[in-house]
């Protein structure tokens, strides 16, 4: 689902069924999150649908979930560089990244549709397109975990849609090797948290931006020289990745600082 107003991007979500007699609810579901978005009441949605052979589905584990409460954005900040470096990213490539989200990262310091490719050493930016970037497509978690999956992040307060399509986007990101680390804030002007995932698994910070703040974005810290990036594109943007298993999920803890 794409949706815009007046050709500005508002919205985008997106679904990997299993049980094709389940889609027509999902895209009314889908639908109605289009219509009455945060940032605004869009005029145009588009609804594309594909089938895709269930040979190419790859299979895999959501990422462990933790999180931390912090009591202001620049906090938060601080926490997710001290998160990046351990995942491997150099300090200033980390700075820089995160710089460049909080001015816009899109031509004219507005919100990319999709993702930064960062050098994690060098910092150099390697997505082609600076306005609409990668975008991570054709992934979900099973549709008999869902309810599980719902049930285990209730007992956090995290039961909310946008917590579990980042979840699965991140692990999709994740499971490959060639991604030393994603970070993630929201474009929705009401939602101020995001996230700092690898392989350690997905670690939600309760604020990484101001709220009111309209830009957001993610990057993803590639490993310096580590494989072809236009096949990285393509496993992340084509590539159907189908979730089988839970990860763990932890409760929240107050950071206390570095
Ligand atoms: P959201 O979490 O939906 O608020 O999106 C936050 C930011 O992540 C957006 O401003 C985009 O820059 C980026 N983004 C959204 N969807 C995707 C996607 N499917 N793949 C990669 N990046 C995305």
């Amino acid at each position: 689902m794409h949706a815009s107003r007046s050709g500005t991007h508002i919205s985008g979500a997106e679904r990997l069924l299993e049980q094709p007699d389940i889609a027509e609810e999902e895209l009314l579901k889908m639908l109605r999150r289009a219509w009455d978005h945060p940032r605004g009441r869009a005029d145009e949605i588009s609804l594309q649908v594909e089938e895709v052979a269930a040979s190419l589905v790859m299979k895999g584990r959501l990422l462990d979930l933790s999180g931390f409460r912090v009591d202001n954005w620049e906090q938060g900040r601080s926490l997710a560089q001290s998160l990046l470096a351990e995942a491997g990213v150099a300090p200033n490539v980390a700075t820089e990244a995160m710089s460049v989200l909080h001015h816009g990262a899109a031509p004219g310091g507005v919100s990319m549709r999709g993702a930064m490719l960062v050098d994690a050493d060098t910092g150099a930016r390697l997505e082609t397109n600076h306005a609409r970037g990668v975008r991570v497509s054709r992934m979900d978690v099973c549709q008999s975990l869902r309810e599980k999956l719902s049930r285990q992040l209730a007992m956090f307060g995290l039961d909310r849609p946008q917590v579990v399509e980042a979840l699965t986007l991140a692990s999709k990101v994740s499971s490959t090797s060639q991604v030393l680390a994603e970070l993630c804030w929201s474009d929705d002007p009401d939602y101020t948290a995001g996230y700092v995932a690898s392989s350690a698994g997905y670690r939600r910070i309760t604020q990484l931006k101001p709220l009111g703040e309209e830009r957001g974005g993610r990057v993803f810290f590639i490993r310096s020289g580590a494989g072809c990036v236009a096949d990285l594109v393509d496993f992340l943007e084509r590539t159907p990745y189908l979730f089988t298993e839970l990860g763990q999920i932890e409760e929240m803890r107050q950071w206390k600082g570095c």
